[in-house]
């Protein structure tokens, strides 16, 4: 009887799940070729100094264009390239890639590349950035790495020992999308973190929500007490570039600012004069 119920259960949902599944299947099976396909590239977003409104550097974001379902976002494919260990290739692919495109900058435009929580459960991630480093011959001191907090709260010993080493190497660390885990605040004194990115999600609504711009205020204080880099992501208004430059943010990312491009001018400065205006 039971079982009878429960056969009937799922072959009410079958058909929707098996879809699902199948697509999941199906991308699992493209993404373990998609790099030697030439389906992926990089798009690389501006950063900006909010007082001065020069470029600072250019955040790689990793793109995969689908042959028959177009252009796949990382959401979707990251968090598959993590349970399959995928990540591992498609890291070091991304880093290498990233690094070699950066050399044709100027020699002060830095390079931030996300890594992935499951990349440091599944290999030595201070091996990898040191060997790309010297694979590609770009700078410690240009390289930034953004991390989460999933990262800092996964396995503490061995994350601060390899941030650490990567930090006394010259590559700093950025935590990216603060404001959105679950860690205490003390990590900040206990790991080498040289930025915090303010997440997309409370610059959203400052300036509709006086909570989160009470937030983000206090973030930018919390940096210039800690002497911490502070980055605002996803600013697409006037409106909210002119809030962060008041409480004093040091850096803006953002549609207003630029998209994430996939080819970036060698000098974008002199091509394109930033002509956003910040009052
Ligand atoms: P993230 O690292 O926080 O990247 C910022 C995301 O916000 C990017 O989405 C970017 O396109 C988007 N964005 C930037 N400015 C604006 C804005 O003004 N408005 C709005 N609405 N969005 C903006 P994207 O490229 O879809 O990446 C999403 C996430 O996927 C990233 O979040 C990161 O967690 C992950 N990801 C992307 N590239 C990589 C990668 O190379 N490696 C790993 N491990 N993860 C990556
Ligand atoms: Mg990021
Ligand atoms: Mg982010
Ligand atoms: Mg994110």
């Amino acid at each position: 009887r039971a079982k009878q119920d429960g056969r009937n259960t799922f072959r009410f949902f079958e058909p929707a799940m098996d879809a699902a599944l199948q697509r999941r299947r199906r991308l699992e099976h493209d993404l373990r070729n998609a790099i030697r396909k030439n389906q992926l590239y990089l798009d690389y977003q501006p950063q900006f100094g909010l007082s001065e409104g020069q470029l600072t550097g250019y955040e790689a974001l990793v793109r995969w264009w689908h042959p028959t379902e177009g252009e796949i976002p990382p959401s979707t494919f990251v968090p598959i390239a993590e349970e399959t260990g995928l990540i591992v290739p498609l890291g070091e692919w991304i880093l290498k890639t990233a690094c070699t495109y950066a050399l044709g900058w100027p020699s002060d435009t830095k390079l931030a590349v996300n890594l992935s929580p499951a990349q440091f459960k599944t290999q030595d991630v201070f091996e990898l950035v040191r060997r790309m480093l010297v694979e590609t011959g770009l700078e410690p001191e240009r390289l930034e790495l953004e991390i989460t907090e999933s990262t800092i709260l996964q396995n503490t010993d061995k994350v601060i020992d390899t941030l650490s080493r990567l930090d006394q190497l010259g590559v700093s660390i950025a935590m990216d999308d603060f404001g959105t885990g679950y860690s205490s605040l003390s990590y900040l004194t206990r790991f080498p973190v040289k930025k915090i990115k303010i997440d997309r999600s409370f610059i959203d609504t400052l300036g509709t929500n006086p909570q989160t711009s009470a937030i983000v205020s206090s973030i930018v204080g919390l940096g210039q007490s800690l002497h911490v880099t502070i980055t605002a992501e996803g600013v697409e208004t006037e409106g909210q570039a002119a809030m962060l430059k008041r409480w004093g943010c040091d850096q803006v990312q953002g549609y207003y600012f630029g998209r994430p491009e996939a080819e970036v001018p060698a000098n974008p400065l002199e091509d394109e004069p930033l002509d956003r205006n910040v009052a």
